[in-house]
């Protein structure tokens, strides 16, 4: 499958790390939208929110018990936004489900 971030999961194509086990790897986004901007990923390909369900769930809810342990390493003391976007109309751009968080400044209060 030719998926920017299952290659990024096997090291194919490098980034920079910040947080790794056996079923979830967090990096830093290519293209920060934020003062901290870290992407947290399934190991395993799920294309999106709209591809959850029982057999995968388990992942996700271990992916939000680690995003607060993740922010936390990152000094994200202050707050974070959790964004994922799904399909078209939220203008997924990788189809490999990811949720960004988003921190280490004050946010825009819009978010869409
Ligand atoms: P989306 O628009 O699908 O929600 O977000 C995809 C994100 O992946 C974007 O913020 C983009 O900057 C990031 N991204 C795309 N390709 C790469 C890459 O090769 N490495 C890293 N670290 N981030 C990437
Ligand atoms: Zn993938």
């Amino acid at each position: 499958m030719d998926c920017i971030f299952c290659k990024i999961v096997s090291g194919e194509i490098p980034s920079k790390k910040v947080y790794e086990d056996e079923k979830i790897l967090a990096f830093y986004d290519l293209n920060p939208q934020a003062k901290v901007h870290v992407l947290v990923i399934p190991k395993k390909h799920i294309s999106c929110v709209d591809e959850i369900d029982s057999s995968n769930s388990e992942t996700v809810a271990y992916i939000f018990e680690k995003i607060p342990v993740i922010a936390k390493s990152l000094g994200l003391s202050n707050g974070y936004r959790v964004i994922t976007n799904c399909g078209d109309d939220a203008c997924q751009s990788v189809k490999h489900l990811h949720f960004h968080v988003l921190g280490g400044e004050k946010l825009s209060e819009r978010m869409a």
